[in-house]
């Protein structure tokens, strides 16, 4: 049922279940009395066809005018067949999600509006009217809590757990193994992709913005971790308007919750459509941009001389022309997203790759691969030598099983107790 209301995009929707094809609903709408005086034949908002109700057209359905409060076809209906999608837009969006704190800032309501309403900074926004298709509601992976689909395991399921770095130039400006950039710039090389969204640096420095790499140069120059947030989907929507169709993603796992949610809709099928790879970063948290604008300026360096960040331990690197400025971990995730605090995923369970850095000495990536397609591309890799890979120790794996299962927990009790708040006289604040 709940495919058919996405279907719709906002017009009437039917439970196809449920009903059995009274024919109330086309006898009471006025649309197709309209239509029955004027002598059309076939046509209507909402007729039988085949023993069931289908929303045929929203060309003279009541509901469709400004103020229309029309019901009839919803109150005609004995078995509660009929059923109104929600028609709000962005303004829920905003009052469910952002105003809670919930918002990740993934882009899938700027890739999936068909208005190109939306765009997202930090956070989303609106730059032009919302029609209220609801599109952006039905895509946004916060309106959809992760109770209804829970991790189970803390890792997901791999086929193969490795420490493994690039053997070329990639080592020395990657971020740890430099894995994700070799990964990406052989399957260019190979055409099992034809572009990659990766996190390049936009007008400000180390704030992220999606870019779509079509040469492993391109790739390169985004290497390196951007500890702000990219709104990667927004990144997918681009490369399809440049006509790409085989894309690399690299996504953090909220973003590619988010991937996973564009079957929803038709739309959002045409994006999910052209994602041939998808390649996670281990995240533990995601900083306000904001907040790493203060962190630099209250530790007396300026973000434009940073060239490399880092989490080791329990600090923060900022590798600058000066040296290395150490800043607490604690204090660096002050700013953290609120948002990452119901994420209960480490790794990227829906990832052909999941790639990080716990569990691997300093200079190597720790890379789950999760089925046989990601296994050949790494193999085929291993032979021609752009990497080499070895086993991941018992030290490094119970750090990383460590790390994820604590995640998994705390983002159950962060969304327990969130749900006792918001039971509480006067709501939840976020
Ligand atoms: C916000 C964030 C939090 C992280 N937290 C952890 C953690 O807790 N534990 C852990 O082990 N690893 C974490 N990582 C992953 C780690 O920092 C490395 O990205 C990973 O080890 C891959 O290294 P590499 O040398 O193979 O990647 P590289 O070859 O350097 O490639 C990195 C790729 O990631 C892309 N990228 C960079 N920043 C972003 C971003 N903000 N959003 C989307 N894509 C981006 C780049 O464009 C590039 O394509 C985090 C990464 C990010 C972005």
């Amino acid at each position: 049922m709940r495919k058919r209301l996405l279907e719709l995009m906002g017009g009437i929707g039917i439970d196809e279940d449920a009903c059995n094809g009274c024919g109330n609903c086309e006898v009471v709408c006025p649309g197709n009395y309209e239509l029955l005086c004027l002598g059309v034949e076939g046509a209507g908002t909402l007729v039988v066809r085949g023993g069931v109700a289908v929303f045929v057209s929203a060309e003279r359905c009541r509901r469709d005018l400004p103020e229309s409060t029309c019901s009839l076809c919803r109150d005609a209906c004995p078995l509660e067949a009929v059923y109104y999608p929600e028609r709000e837009g962005f303004s829920r969006l905003e009052e469910e999600v952002l105003l809670r704190g919930r918002c990740t800032g993934c882009g899938a309501c700027a890739a999936v509006c068909p208005e190109g309403a939306v765009e997202v900074d930090e956070y989303p926004g609106l730059v032009r009217k919302c029609t209220r298709c609801g599109l952006c509601l039905v895509h946004c992976p916060a309106m959809h809590p992760q109770e209804e689909r829970p991790l189970r395991e803390p890792l997901g399921d791999c086929l193969k757990l490795l420490s493994a770095r690039a053997r070329s130039w990639l080592s020395s400006t990657a971020q740890d193994g430099g894995v994700v950039s070799a990964v990406l710039a052989h399957s260019l090389e190979w055409g099992i992709i034809d572009a990659a969204v990766v996190a390049g640096v936009g007008a400000q420095p180390w704030k992220p913005v999606p870019v779509v790499a079509t040469t492993p140069e391109e790739v390169l120059a985004a290497a390196g971790t951007k500890y702000a947030n990219s709104p990667t989907l927004a990144g997918i929507r681009e490369a399809l308007e440049l006509g790409f169709r085989r894309l690399g993603v690299v996504a953090l796992p909220c973003q590619l919750e988010a991937i996973e949610r564009l079957v929803e809709s038709e739309a959002g099928r045409e994006l999910h459509n052209i994602v041939a790879l998808k390649i996670a970063l281990f995240c533990k948290a995601n900083l306000h941009y904001e907040g790493m604008v203060r962190l630099a300026s209250s530790h007396g360096f300026s973000l434009r001389e940073v060239r490399k960040f880092a989490i080791k331990g329990r600090w923060m690197l900022a590798v600058t022309s000066r040296g290395v400025v150490r800043i607490p971990l604690k204090e660096a995730l002050r700013y953290t997203r609120p948002a990452c605090s119901l994420c209960a995923d480490l790794t990227g369970a829906g990832a052909d790759f999941s790639i990080g850095a716990v569990g691997s000495p300093e200079g190597y990536s720790t890379v789950l691969i999760r089925n046989h397609r990601a296994l050949g591309i790494f193999a085929d890799m291993l032979r021609e030598g752009l990497l080499e890979a070895r086993g991941v120790e018992d030290s490094g794996l119970a750090l990383l099983l460590r790390l994820a299962s604590r995640k998994l927990q705390d983002s159950g009790a962060a969304r327990a107790e969130k749900r006792r708040a918001a039971a509480l006289p006067g709501g939840g604040t976020y």
